[in-house]
């Protein structure tokens, strides 16, 4: 009866700030061995062009299933792997495991699409960076342009000079760059023209309220506009509903992803996903 004794101790802790730690401490210590146990696994998301409706690229998606815990989200877990530094260690794990499931897609026959990686800070900030993805590129083969690193806002506002030269760097490897839950952050076009960017991903947030909220249409459509300014591929997150989609459509928004077409899928189910997609009709 671990979740009853679990549900009581929440209750029983909830009032104390001691919650928090109790948690976090918890987290911590699970995590520390779920490398070894093998307790992570990527899920897979579609990107699906707005014009064609055939799927672009796909976004892997880090998923934690631990053994006491059961299965714990990426906003509750990634935050102590990045206060404690081990998102490096399974950031390079990520990369490699989408990497490679990219190239057993291609060995399929499957028509080429780009896969994207989330970027921590902490990565970003780890001097082992380049170094890392230029050997995950060659030891699994895959073309860096079916490679996408998303990063936030936060690391080229924060760190300018850093994102630069890191971002110019990747970019001459050939490897794609995407700006992650663009408008949440504080940067502004005359920022963003600096940085040799490829995509822009318009959050979720934004996207929720899109067919009642004037406010998050305007908005939208100004980042579309800004994005189409600078050359930028503008990818609509968190779409969920038929009328998100056409307005999106109507704006000549490049991308969208959420669950109204899929939602973050295993990747036997996404080869599926992959394979059906293909068939005319
Ligand atoms: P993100 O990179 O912005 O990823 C999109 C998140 O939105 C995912 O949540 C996805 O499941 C969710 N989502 C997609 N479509 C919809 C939709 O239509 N409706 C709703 N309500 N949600 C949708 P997830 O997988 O829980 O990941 C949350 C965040 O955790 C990610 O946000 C990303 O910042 C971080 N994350 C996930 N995997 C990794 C990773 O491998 N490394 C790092 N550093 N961060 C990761
Ligand atoms: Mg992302
Ligand atoms: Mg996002
Ligand atoms: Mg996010």
């Amino acid at each position: 009866y671990a979740k009853e004794e679990g549900k009581n101790n929440f209750q029983f802790y909830s009032t104390d700030i001691k919650t928090l730690s109790l948690e976090r401490l918890t987290l911590e210590a699970n995590l520390r061995h779920a490398m070894e146990h093998d307790e992570f696994s990527l899920h897979y998301q579609a990107k699906l062009d707005l014009k064609k409706g055939s799927i672009t690229g796909v976004e892997a998606l880090l998923r934690w299933q631990n053994a006491e815990l059961g299965s714990v989200a990426p906003n509750r877990f990634i935050p102590v792997a990045e206060e404690t530094g081990m998102i490096v260690p399974i950031g390079k794990w990520v990369l490699r495991t989408a990497c490679e499931q990219n190239m057993a897609w291609q060995r399929q026959g499957l028509p080429p699409i780009c896969v994207a990686v989330n970027l921590s800070v902490r990565q970003f900030a780890d001097e082992n960076l380049l170094g890392d993805i230029a050997a995950v590129l060659a030891e699994t083969g895959l073309a860096p342009h079916l490679l996408e690193i998303e990063i936030t806002e936060g690391m080229v506002v924060h760190h300018p000079e850093r994102a630069i030269k890191l971002l110019t760097a990747i970019k001459a490897m050939g490897v794609r760059l995407a700006i992650d839950d663009f408008g949440t952050g504080y940067s502004s076009l005359g920022q963003l023209k600096n940085f040799p960017i490829d995509t822009l991903k318009v959050d979720r947030s934004f996207i929720r309220d899109i067919a009642t909220s004037a406010d998050d249409k305007a908005i939208t459509e100004a980042i579309i506009a800004m994005g189409k300014t600078l050359s930028l591929t503008v990818v609509a997150e968190g779409v969920e509903t038929m009328e998100q989609e056409a307005f999106l459509r109507e704006h000549a928004c490049d991308e969208m992803q959420g669950y109204y077409f899929s939602k973050p899928i295993a990747a036997d189910e996404f080869t599926a996903l992959l394979k059906t997609h293909l068939q005319p009709g």
